[in-house]
């Protein structure tokens, strides 16, 4: 009789019996869990609120003790939840933004020949963007070092909007991978240049807008000045020629020669 056997001989008589049909029992429990779900979730969650340290501690110890199987799970949670966990990584950040800068160094210093293989990669393998953020965190710069506004916004779509033409002398601009330069290189210009804070110089999308490497160097540091822009004819003559297909990179300036036509004796 069961109430008449002894407690302790019971018990190991249940254990062996779930030892001996732990398919079974695996089943039963999972039918059990999949059929009480919301009364499980909720006493669970009941038990976290009541012991949050408790929890909290042992999901610690279990993370520390585990660290493969604790990096599966950030992983998938991860990926199931990816906004949720930008999100709070950006919050995070937020409230306190020295601590992770801290973070960041501490993790660059660490890992710094991994990381710059890595960029090396992303660079090689994506030139335009790569170029891009290059300018875009130059002008960032610039903006601070003056204390004038400054919006983050992808070079690339500047250049899109514009249809990738020269706004000052209406060539057809393009990106090229590497240094060097390019006749028809698309670069951004700032309408009131950033050195003119006084005048609203700053790096806002309405100040920007694209410009072959040629406008922009003649341009140099002042405004973007409509009645002083060149001829209609120049950008009809570059125009006709890179149709013919000789102002791309086949015009490549030597050194010298840029050097020159920054010194403003040369002239296309
Ligand atoms: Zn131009």
């Amino acid at each position: 009789m069961a109430t008449t056997m002894n407690p302790e001989k019971a018990r190991q008589q249940k254990r062996d019996w779930r030892e001996k049909n732990r398919e079974t029992v695996t089943e039963c429990n999972r039918k059990y869990r999949e059929a009480n779900r919301a009364i499980l979730r909720a006493r669970a969650r009941k038990y976290r609120e009541e012991n949050l340290d408790k929890v909290r501690a042992a999901n610690r110890k279990w993370f520390e003790e585990n660290p493969d199987k604790a990096k599966q799970c950030y992983r998938n949670y991860y990926r199931a939840n990816q906004e949720a966990a930008t999100e709070y990584q950006r919050n995070r950040r937020a409230a306190n933004p020295q601590l992770a800068h801290a973070r960041d160094r501490n993790y660059y210093e660490k890992n710094a020949a991994v990381i710059s293989k890595r960029a090396r990669k992303w660079r090689d393998e994506h030139p335009e963007e790569s170029r891009a953020k290059d300018a875009r965190g130059r002008h960032a710069r610039r903006a601070r070092e003056r204390g004038v506004e400054s919006e983050r916004l992808n070079p690339l779509a500047v250049f899109v909007s514009d249809d990738y033409i020269c706004q000052r002398c209406g060539l057809n601009v393009h990106q090229y991978k590497g240094p060097g330069w390019y006749r028809d290189r698309a670069t951004i210009d700032h309408i009131i240049a950033l050195a003119n804070t006084n005048r609203g110089g700053d790096n806002t999308s309405n100040n920007r807008q694209t410009m072959c490497s040629m406008c922009n160097s003649e341009k140099g540091h002042g405004d973007d000045d409509p009645t002083r822009r060149p001829s209609a004819a120049r950008a009809v003559r570059d125009k006709a020629a890179r149709d013919r297909g000789e102002l791309s990179r086949d015009i490549q300036m030597s050194d010298e020669a840029q050097a020159k036509r920054i010194r403003g004796r040369y002239r296309i």
